[in-house]
């Protein structure tokens, strides 16, 4: 087998789906699965098609098109680049927005593609990313995309808990209602969809925090890494889906402390060592360009992570119990931010695994 390998545990994530899809249906909640977080990878797709999901979403048109033979709605997250608007419009049936400039390109498109696009007009409610933050602009908006071609205006979206960090409330979600509240009495659009965030939006589920009216969520790292608002776990999803293995090209004793007068690292930073004596040393082969050495922890937690450059990964593994040779492997657990990485890099081979998996290290 070769290596650096990700696992993929699929059945934990078949569960947290079919959990997740259950609990917000009984809410009333439609959700989305987000697959952006492991670069619109067709097997996890397919996973959660058969876990009862009927729109795929990512942020990347390019993934979208990965997943066209996958049956299922497919939804673009990410508002449009202008210049793409025809692959949006192939190879996507809602796509999120904000711009009117982007919006008139789409139904453009649309019409030379003979296709009607459903539209979610996303709103800022204080997160600062994505999505119009004045109610004059958004009026507007609406109004012009009355007079568009091809387009529908299905619903309206928020985001939160992603550039501003603003934690989900029911009094934030509650303006969204009130908008589309709005939107009904100017222009007598009753609009089907109010899409009310991410999977920071789930602990809004303990107390029936959601306003009645949001009956869509877009769900990503919930279902795929069974973690919500500020990284925590959700309570009752599976964790510990992803299991990174790393292969050991160097093992030898070393000083902790470099030899020499010191300057800049590979990456232009200026190190700082503690000297500890001489120790045993693990080179894996992967680096920065798979992964941020911050963004994965070894499950055996003898074993410390000393660095890395864009290929090679430093461990001290004085202190473990295990022996390891040249030729050995290291398991490592990952974040969200590793995932996003390595199902990203070509370099790390993915294997998913439909049975249950047990960690031996
Ligand atoms: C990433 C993203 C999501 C999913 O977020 P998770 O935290 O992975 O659930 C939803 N909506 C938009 C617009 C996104 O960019």
């Amino acid at each position: 087998m070769p290596y650096p390998k990700l696992t993929v545990d699929i059945k934990k994530i078949k569960y947290n789906c079919s959990r997740l899809v259950k609990e917000s249906a009984g809410k009333g909640i439609e959700v989305a699965g987000v697959t952006k977080v492991v670069c619109g990878n067709p097997n996890i797709a397919q996973a959660l098609v058969d876990s009862g999901i009927k729109i795929i979403a990512d942020s990347r048109v390019e993934n979208l098109k990965k997943l066209s033979e996958i049956k299922c709605k497919k939804m673009l997250l990410r508002i449009p680049m202008p210049s793409q608007a025809d692959d949006v419009v192939r190879y996507s049936d809602i796509v999120l927005v904000s711009e009117i400039f982007t919006i008139k390109k789409l139904s453009e498109q649309a019409h030379n593609q003979k296709k009607v696009i459903d539209l979610i007009l996303m709103i800022d409610l204080g997160d600062l990313r994505e999505g119009l933050f004045y109610e004059n602009e958004i009026l507007k908006t609406v109004s012009e995309i009355t007079h568009l071609k091809n387009i529908k205006l299905l619903g309206l979206g928020t985001n939160l808990s992603c550039y501003g960090a603003v934690i989900p409330s029911r009094e934030i979600l509650e303006k969204l209602v009130l908008i589309k509240n709005k939107i009904k009495n100017l222009f007598n659009i009753d609009l089907e969809i109010l899409s009310g965030g991410n999977s920071g939006s789930i602990r809004l589920f303990e107390d029936n925090q959601i306003p009645a009216g949001i009956n869509q969520l877009r769900l990503g790292a919930s279902i795929i890494l069974g973690i919500g608002i500020d990284h925590l776990p959700i309570e009752g999803l599976s964790a510990e889906i992803f299991i990174l293995e790393a292969e050991i090209i160097e093992l030898r004793k070393k000083p902790s402390k470099p030899v020499g007068k010191q300057g800049l690292d590979a990456f232009g930073n200026k190190p700082v060592f503690i000297d500890m004596g001489i120790r045993s040393r693990a080179i894996c082969a992967i680096g920065r360009q798979d992964v941020n050495p911050e963004d994965i922890s070894p499950f055996n937690d003898k074993i410390i992570i000393l660095g890395g450059s864009s290929d090679h990964l430093i461990l001290d593994v004085t202190d473990s119990e295990k022996k390891f040779e040249v030729g050995d492997t290291v398991k490592f657990r990952i974040n969200y931010g590793g995932c996003l990485s390595l199902m990203t890099s070509p370099y790390v081979h993915k294997e998913f695994s439909d049975s249950a998996s047990s960690v031996d290290f």
